[in-house]
């Protein structure tokens, strides 16, 4: 067990990556937070975790609220004993292009995505220093953190500033023991890439089949999707390398997509 009897926030848990990543977690000894929008949600998959004889709570969290993610992590502290991990990794899609992109798709997205990230770091990086045992802060980032595609623009934008985020939480952490990193993952099939598969189809005038063999897997090595359990065994791999070697850093989990 890696991660034995380590405490854990997932933001975005109640679905697709951040979901593995919870049961994966559980799996692997830790503690685990489901903290998403729907208080309902979060507690099935807590229940799911909890049945398989993990340990696991929810949480009622939308990442853009303030007085929400403050609130939510004490709760999470108080019942856990501590915090050892953040994964920031509520999301979601919003595709057009640029000149059609409302300004109002822009700031929706750029906030659960930007102010989420920095909303729950600050929370996350309080309790880590107040209890003096060091941390680990994983963004789920994208391989749109280091390309970008066309009808993407917000979202490459605020994956690209995760990067930014994750270094210099690096450099701020260190001295309390306290690392950040970015999974960069390519196409995963959860409910967010499914919704924009005819998305996409529309908007480029071509069929689904084509979005995914054409545009979606075009330059992975071998045309294959990446798995949530790609992305969760990469999140285990984070949050137990426990030293500051390792940290600032992004990793692509993508079939070869972008290489870095
Ligand atoms: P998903 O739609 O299955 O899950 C996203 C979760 O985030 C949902 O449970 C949703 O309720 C939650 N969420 C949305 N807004 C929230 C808010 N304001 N506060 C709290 N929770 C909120 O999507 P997913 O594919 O699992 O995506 C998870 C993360 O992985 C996202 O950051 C996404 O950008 C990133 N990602 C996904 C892929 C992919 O191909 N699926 C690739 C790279 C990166």
């Amino acid at each position: 067990m890696q991660l034995k009897d380590k405490v854990a926030i997932i933001t975005g848990s109640a679905s697709g990556i951040g979901k593995e990543i919870a049961i994966e977690y559980a799996r692997e000894g830790a503690k685990v937070a489901i903290a998403d929008l729907s208080l309902a949600a979060a507690q099935a998959t807590a229940d799911e975790i909890v049945k398989s004889g993990g340990q696991a709570m929810a949480v009622a969290m939308d990442v853009t609220d303030e007085v929400a993610v403050d609130a939510g992590t004490a709760a999470v502290v108080e019942r856990f004993g501590g915090l050892d991990v953040l994964i920031s990794n509520a999301g979601i899609q919003i595709i057009a292009p640029i000149v059609d992109f409302t300004y109002a798709d822009w700031k929706k997205l750029s906030a659960i995505h930007t102010d989420g990230a920095f909303l729950t770091t600050r929370a996350a990086m309080r309790a880590m220093i107040r209890q003096g045992r060091g941390g680990a802060i994983i963004y789920m980032g994208s391989v749109h953190s280091h390309l970008a595609s066309p009808l993407k623009s917000a979202y490459v934008t605020a994956k690209h500033g995760l990067l930014g985020l994750a270094r210099t939480v690096a450099k701020e952490g260190a001295k309390d023991g306290i690392r950040a990193n970015v999974i960069c993952p390519g196409f995963v099939r959860t409910p967010l890439v499914d919704k924009q598969i005819p998305e996409q189809a529309q908007a480029l005038g071509i069929s689904e089949a084509d979005v995914i063999k054409n545009v979606m897997l075009k330059d992975t090595v071998d045309g294959e999707f990446t798995t949530v359990q790609d992305v969760a065994r990469c999140a285990v791999f984070l949050a137990a390398f426990n030293t500051t070697a390792l940290t600032g850093q992004s990793i692509t989990v993508s079939h070869g997509w972008h290489m870095q």
